[in-house]
């Protein structure tokens, strides 16, 4: 397994002509052999973005799913179908989601189940309100979110997909943790892992998200315990998002 993962999620953002141009950028750039370099588009244009990178060595995921393999849920995608269109990967627990759809520990950690077993690599977004921050909460939410996950589907299941540090207050906001900073919820987040399996705590893959750009990337990715990044703003174009490729 690739030690180093950097994957740009557009959220609701996009066209087709967006995903043709952005393929276009990344057939053409030399992307490292050590790294999984990985892109959520919309659902809706998964299928086209697999087919427009082509051979280019980009994974492509979807930013959440349903836990369910398929039945009367309007409007929502299975782990079977983001399989079928080449997706590999998938988010789950992302703070938008937790935030704006309300979902639960719980909830998440059933998503993150359904997409092992549609043999998807699910991605575990974690992260601490502001609010929570400054009521010395960070590190008791963080490792409640992650334990949920293990007590689903336990560490060889973590194990099997990443985890994803994203404070909520740096998300979008232009305001990054420090390094030491992130690199210290990182190690929590071993920790929590190391709890139940020690042997799997330095294995498994917690990468940043929270205003990564070309500018601050290599700064976090140079704390050992930052496995690489979970990109927003940054990954909508190719420019930015290859420049933070780079630097992993
Ligand atoms: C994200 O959407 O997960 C994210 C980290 O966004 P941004 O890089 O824009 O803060």
């Amino acid at each position: 397994m690739r030690r180093s993962i950097v994957a740009g999620n557009w959220k609701m953002h996009g066209s087709r002509e967006a995903v043709a141009d952005f393929c276009k950028a990344l057939r053409r750039a030399p992307l490292g052999a050590e790294l999984d370099v990985l892109v959520f588009p919309p659902v809706a244009y998964l299928g086209e973005f697999v087919a427009g990178v082509g051979d280019a060595g980009v994974a492509v995921g979807a930013q959440d799913l349903h836990p369910a393999a398929q039945g009367a849920h309007t409007g929502e995608v299975s782990a079977a179908m983001i399989a079928d269109l080449g997706g590999r990967w998938v988010l789950t627990g992302h703070s938008e989601r937790r935030s704006e759809q309300g979902e639960s520990d719980a909830l998440v950690a059933a998503k993150f189940g359904a997409a092992l077993g549609a043999g998807l690599r699910p991605i575990l977004c974690v992260g601490e309100t502001l609010a929570q921050r400054r009521a010395g909460e960070a590190e008791a939410v963080v490792a409640g979110q992650v334990q949920a996950v293990i007590e689903a589907v336990g560490v060889d299941g973590v194990a099997q997909g990443a985890v994803a540090y994203e404070p909520i207050w740096a998300i979008g906001t232009g305001e990054t943790a420090a390094p030491d900073e992130a690199a210290a919820m990182h190690g929590l987040i071993r920790e929590t892992i190391g709890a139940a399996d020690a042997a799997l705590a330095g294995s498994v893959r917690v990468i940043y998200g929270g205003s990564v750009n070309p500018h601050n990337a290599a700064a976090l990715f140079s704390e050992p315990d930052i496995d690489g990044g979970l990109i927003g703003g940054a990954s909508l174009q190719a420019e930015s998002f290859l420049a933070i490729v780079a630097a992993a």
